[in-house]
C-alpha cells in the first residue's frame, strides 16, 4: 500500500486534484471553509510536510488577529447578517457550520488524505447513523458481521423498522461477500477493520473492488486503525467514519464523531444536510479539544501499537488463556492482510479469552490494578472490559472474552498487572459474571 508519506498541499484545503484550492475564508462545494492561514502547507518551492507534522501543528494555522499558535474557540451560535443580506464567511448558524468545527475538519481531512472533505458530528453514533439515514427505505445494505455493537444494535432497532434492508455478512470472506451483493439494490457496504471486539480484518482494496463492481458505496469505520495506520481512501473507500471520542481525541474527555467523503457528491450533500437539519453537531469546545487531541495522535497511536504487540506476544502462550486476539500475531487469521493494509502497527486493541471461562474473566477483571475497568477505547489510559456484560444478553461476544484498550503507560507495568491478575484469578474459584443488560454500549 502507499506509505503515508508526504502529502500534497491540495489535501489540506479540501480541493480535489485538478480543481485548484479554494481561497482562504471561502467555501468549496463540500461546504468546507478554507484555512485562516495555511503557511505550513502553502510555501511555494518548499518540501511538502508529512501527516505527523500537520497533526502536531494542527495544520500550522496561526490566528490572524493575535498571532496565537493555539486557535481561538468560536462559541457563537449565530453570525451577523450584513445590510446587503450576505454573511462575512457564509456562516449563518452553528447547527450548520462553525469555524471551530472547520479547523478540526480540515485537520482530519488532511490526515485521511486524497482530497477528501470532512464533517464533524456529535458522536461516533451520530456520524454512523447519518450515513445510514441518508439512504432510502428499500435500499439494501451489507454490514460486517463483526462490528461495533452500538451500530449493530441501532441497525436492528431502528434501520430495519423504516425499511432499510440490512444484511450482515462476513467481510473477511471475499467469496461470501461477492455473492451477497444485489446489483442495482445494494447501495452501501459498511466495514469495520480491525473489527470490535474480535479484531477481524477486512481487505479494504478487495471489498472496494467488489462493491464498486456491484454499484455500491463503501463506508469504513476507521476508529480503531486511525489514519496513522490505515487510510481507507487509498484503498478505494468512498466514506470514512470515526468515533472521534476514541483515538482521535485520545484523552477520554470528548464525545464526537466524523464522516469523511472521497468526493463531494449528492450523497455527501445528504449527509451534511442530515447533520444540519437533525442538529447532530458537536459543541465548539469539543471541536477545539479534538484538534488539540489530534496533535498527539501519531505519538499515542504508535506507542499503543508497540505496547499492544508486546502484551499480545507476552501472553499468547499463557496457560490461563484460550486465545489472544490481535492482528499483529502471525497466528491471527487476518495477519497477512493487516500487514499489507496497516502501516506502522496493528492497533492498540486486543482481546483475551480465558481458558477458565466467564467466571475467570470476571476474576481477572476484579484483580487488575493498573488497567482501569471501564468501557470505551483509544485513550491514554489502558482499559479492560468484559464486553459480553457491557453489551447485554443478546451480545454475540463470548463470555470468556476481555477487551483491552492499550494506552500509553509503561508496557512493563501493564504486563505485570495482567500477569498478577491472571495468577490471582487462577487461585480463586471462578465467580459468576455480573448481570448483563446495560444499555450503554461504547
Ligand atoms: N465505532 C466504533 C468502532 C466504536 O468503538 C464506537 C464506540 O465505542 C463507535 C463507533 C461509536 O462512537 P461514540 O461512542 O463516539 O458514539
Amino acid at each position: 500500500m502507499p506509505a503515508p508519506g508526504l502529502l500534497a498541499a491540495r489535501w489540506i484545503t479540501g480541493s480535489r486534484p485538478g480543481q485548484g484550492a479554494p481561497t482562504a475564508g471561502a467555501r468549496d462545494d463540500a461546504g468546507q471553509a478554507g484555512g485562516r492561514n495555511e503557511k505550513l502547507m502553502e510555501t511555494p518551492g518548499r518540501r511538502e510536510v508529512s501527516p505527523e507534522t500537520m497533526a502536531a501543528q494542527a495544520l500550522g494555522e496561526v490566528d490572524p488577529e493575535s498571532g496565537g499558535l493555539a486557535p481561538v474557540i468560536s462559541p457563537s451560535t449565530n453570525f451577523e447578517q450584513l445590510p446587503d443580506g450576505s454573511y462575512r464567511q457564509s456562516r449563518v448558524y452553528t447547527r450548520a457550520d462553525n469555524p471551530t468545527y472547520e479547523h478540526a475538519e480540515r485537520l482530519l481531512a488532511a490526515l485521511e488524505g486524497a482530497g477528501c472533505a470532512c464533517a464533524l458530528f456529535a458522536s461516533g453514533m451520530a456520524a454512523a447513523t447519518a450515513v445510514f439515514q441518508s439512504l432510502l427505505p428499500g435500499d439494501h445494505v451489507l454490514v460486517s458481521r463483526v462490528l461495533y455493537w452500538g451500530v449493530r444494535k441501532w441497525l436492528a432497532e431502528f434501520a430495519l423498522t423504516w425499511g432499510l434492508d440490512v444484511e450482515f455478512t462476513d467481510t473477511s470472506d471475499l467469496a461470501a461477500l461477492a455473492s451477497a451483493f444485489r446489483p442495482g439494490r445494494t447501495r452501501l457496504l459498511w466495514v469495520e477493520t480491525p473489527a470490535n471486539p474480535m479484531w477481524e480484518i477486512t481487505d479494504l482494496a478487495a471489498v472496494c473492488d467488489l462493491a464498486h463492481g456491484a454499484g455500491a458505496r463503501v463506508a469504513v469505520d476507521n476508529t480503531v486503525a486511525t489514519p496513522v495506520l490505515t487510510r481507507p481512501f487509498e484503498h478505494g473507500a468512498d466514506l470514512v467514519v470515526h468515533s472521534a471520542t476514541k483515538y482521535l481525541n485520545g484523552h477520554g474527555d470528548v464525545l464526537a464523531g466524523a464522516v469523511l467523503t472521497a468526493r463531494p457528491d449528492p450523497f455527501w450533500e445528504r449527509i451534511r444536510s442530515w447533520r444540519r437539519n437533525a442538529g447532530a453537531v458537536p459543541g465548539p469546545f469539543e471541536a477545539w479539544l479534538l484538534q488539540r487531541g489530534m496533535r498527539t495522535l501519531f505519538l499515542r497511536v504508535r506507542r499503543s501499537c508497540e505496547t499492544a504487540l508486546a502484551i499480545a506476544t507476552h501472553f499468547r502462550d499463557h496457560p490461563a488463556l484460550a486465545a489472544v486476539l490481535y492482528p499483529g500475531l502471525a497466528a491471527h487469521p487476518g495477519h497477512e492482510v493487516a500487514a499489507r493494509q496497516m502501516s506502522g502497527g496493528f492497533g492498540g486493541m486486543l482481546s483475551i479469552r480465558l481458558a477458565g471461562g466467564p467466571g475467570h474473566a470476571t476474576e481477572v477483571l476484579r484483580a487488575v490494578r493498573v488497567f482501569k475497568r471501564a468501557t470505551s477505547l483509544g485513550g491514554v489510559e489502558s482499559l479492560i472490559e468484559h464486553r459480553a456484560v457491557t453489551e447485554g444478553p443478546s451480545s454475540p461476544v463470548p463470555g470468556d472474552l476481555l477487551r483491552l484498550s492499550i494506552g500509553i503507560e509503561a508496557a512493563a507495568d501493564l504486563v505485570a498487572d495482567l500477569d498478577a491478575a491472571l495468577r490471582a484469578a487462577g487461585r480463586t474459584r471462578p465467580a459468576p459474571p455480573p448481570p448483563a443488560g446495560q444499555e450503554v454500549t461504547p
